[in-house]
């Protein structure tokens, strides 16, 4: 049996993984933070060096989606918190738990965020539309 009513079973298990994804990324952090020193007084030949600053520029893009996924499982626990999470922040809709599962971090239904992504498209033309966070696995109990 299959619902689309979000229940306080689904909450819990939303928040559930929203914590271990929290702390795997805070793990994740710690652990780029250690490797990170890039020894500058080496000898480096042209190739070692673009792919050092390769290797940084790429490491800190990774940390900064981290960040800004951080970001978003904050907010989500706070609207878990303030009994706001499933709701659009644009309507105030439902966002609807099929969309939710797929995209847990996500703050619009739908509609909204077709109409956003429209408006993007419209404004900046040739930009690709914001991506909404990385694809996340629902495990439910
Ligand atoms: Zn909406």
């Amino acid at each position: 049996m299959s619902t689309t009513m979000m229940t306080t079973a689904h909450l819990n298990a939303f928040k559930k993984m929203f914590e271990e994804q929290k702390s795997s990324l805070v793990f994740n952090k710690s652990m780029m933070d250690e490797s990170f020193h890039i020894q500058a007084d080496e000898m480096m030949d042209e190739t070692d060096l673009t792919s050092a600053e390769l290797e940084q520029s790429m490491r800190i893009r990774l940390r900064n989606r981290e960040a800004l996924f951080a970001k978003k499982i904050d907010e989500a626990l706070r609207r878990i918190h303030a009994g706001e999470f499933g709701a659009c922040d644009e309507c105030g809709g439902e966002i609807g738990l099929k969309r939710l599962q797929a995209r847990p971090t996500t703050t619009h239904c739908v509609q909204c965020k077709e109409e956003q992504e429209r408006n993007e498209r419209f404004h900046v033309d040739g930009r690709k539309p914001k991506s909404e966070g990385r694809k996340i696995v629902l495990k439910l109990a």
